[in-house]
């Protein structure tokens, strides 16, 4: 179980405002926050991709806009995270580098993660940073997201980047080392080290919200744990009272595995067979057909025709002749997808006026049927 975390190859860490701010003070933790730098960039040199999801925003605006302690209306809290932020990322950014790794900030709201264009574009955003080495350091866009579309907690945002991302592992630090049978203060309560599915029964065990100055509480855990796990990414809560949380996850230290079934490629691939409906037809030739067989991306020099009106994002039905052999998300839409088909994987930017590269239905994004 130790090693999950070790061998992950893409993995999210989601830190909560109560280990990153003191409650007292309203300031930052810094040499917690530096003991986890490092711990992330020992992932990263094992040849891990890491992203960071960081609370801690309004926790440290308030104080500097000086607002009551206690309960804030949601302007307020805007308002703080608002002003908060601006530390928050540069705190990380500072910390990040004293290891050479480049921060990016990233801030999101809910649609950003839900409507399929934007969770496209913000997918090939994260992927570029990726790529180049940097950690994104993502927070939702508090000031913006007003209260009906907003995530309110980091932990499912953490879920839904993390099922983005086709992460193998999110990681929720925050002030409780993991779930109990019961709230851990009632007599009798039994830590659970590992939960393979979340039932009925593990959904009773989360207790109340128990953070001060976090929203996030079992509750909101248990409901990032059903995400993550639908995108086949485990998930572990782990404690972050004490330095380098990463690293005593690794060494053993009490923490709780919520283990998903699937891999990431094979959940989001039973998604694009099982839960869309495609709005669009590409009917292929034989050369792309045996191309996709062989586990190959579809480009569209073996496109014939293009039928229905899609936008990028969208379900298309791969077709030879009548018959739908395949299925998978488009990456350009109906009048793009026109424009290419039939045409050499060279010409494609030039026809199109972007360069989003070749593959009109990417490999990872496409089913055999
Ligand atoms: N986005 C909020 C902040 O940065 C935190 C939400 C949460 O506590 O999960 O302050």
């Amino acid at each position: 179980m130790t090693s999950r975390l070790a061998a992950a190859k893409r993995v999210v860490v989601k830190v909560g405002s109560a280990l990153l701010v003191d409650q007292k003070t309203g300031t930052l933790k810094s040499s917690w926050l530096s003991s986890l730098v490092d711990d992330l960039a020992d992932l990263k040199v094992k040849g891990a991709d890491v992203i960071l999801v960081s609370s801690g925003a309004i926790a440290l605006g308030r104080r500097t806009l000086g607002l009551p302690t206690g309960k804030l209306k949601l302007e307020q809290k805007q308002a703080s995270a608002a002003v908060g932020q601006i530390a928050l990322a540069q705190a990380w950014a500072e910390a990040l580098r004293t290891r050479n790794i480049v921060a990016a900030q990233v801030l999101v709201t809910l649609t950003d993660t839900e409507e399929r264009r934007r969770y496209l574009n913000a997918r090939a955003t994260l992927s570029t940073l990726l790529e180049q080495g940097a950690v994104p350091v993502i927070n939702e866009n508090d000031t913006v997201a007003t209260s009906e579309i907003r995530y309110g907690d980091n932990d499912r945002l953490g879920a839904r980047v993390a099922s983005m991302m086709s992460a193998d592992v999110l990681v929720l630090l925050s002030d409780i080392d993991g779930l109990y049978s019961a709230p851990p203060n009632q007599k009798g309560a039994k830590f659970i080290p590992e939960v393979a599915a979340i039932t009925p029964e593990v959904e009773a065990m989360a207790g109340k919200p128990v953070s001060g100055v976090g929203s996030g509480g079992m509750i909101t855990k248990i409901e990032a744990g059903k995400i993550a796990l639908s995108g086949g990414c485990h998930m572990v809560i782990a404690s972050g009272h004490e330095l380098h949380p990463l690293q005593r996850i690794m060494s053993g230290e009490r923490c709780t595995w919520f283990l998903a079934e699937a891999n990431a490629l094979q959940a989001r691939k039973r998604w694009i067979a099982g839960t869309l409906q495609p709005v669009g037809h590409l009917i292929v030739d034989d050369g792309a057909k045996a191309a996709l067989d062989k586990g190959k991306s579809l480009l569209p020099a073996g496109v014939k025709k293009v039928e229905g009106n899609f936008q990028r994002g969208d379900t298309v039905s791969i077709m030879l002749g009548h018959k739908e052999f395949a299925r998978g998300l488009v990456a350009y839409d109906a009048e793009d997808a026109r424009k290419m088909a039939g045409h050499k994987s060279a010409e494609v930017a030039k026809l199109v006026g972007v360069d989003r590269g070749s593959e009109l239905v990417h490999r990872d994004d496409l089913v055999m049927l």
